[in-house]
């Protein structure tokens, strides 16, 4: 069922520095940011379900936002404190991708939080209707 995990040489260079080095892509420049269609947003390198469109929120940061993981387990959560700042990282569990960050501004009525992630790391598969 699954895809197969993307080779490194099979990843453009923006991915690679993104999931493989923890750069961040330039905010309001990626592909969905400012995406509202409706789907999966899967792992541009092995294609686990991360996150849906239905917690996909307008964060205003320039990165795709979202309340929650589609599943808890096909994310990593990893206490990082770079940069000066106490943050928690998010990975894909399968493939180990850096995705982006967990901040506690999020939507109040859906939990608070704030998944930041990486356009470059997703793909979105659109809802047939
Ligand atoms: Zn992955």
């Amino acid at each position: 069922m699954d895809k197969e995990i993307k080779k490194d040489e099979q990843l453009s260079e923006e991915l690679y520095r993104v999931a493989r080095k923890g750069d961040t892509e330039a905010p309001f420049t990626g592909e969905y940011w400012n995406n509202h269609e409706k789907g999966v947003y899967k792992c541009a390198i092995c294609g686990t379900k991360l996150f849906s469109s239905d917690t996909k929120f307008d964060s205003g940061t320039g990165w795709p936002s979202f309340t929650n993981p589609m599943n808890l387990e096909h994310v990593e959560l990893i206490p990082d404190n770079t940069h000066g700042m106490v943050r928690t990282e998010v990975r894909c569990k399968k493939c180990g991708a850096h995705l982006g960050h967990i901040f506690d501004d999020g939507p109040k009525e859906k939990g608070g939080k704030r998944y930041c992630i990486n356009s470059v790391c997703l793909e979105l598969e659109k809802e047939h209707n």
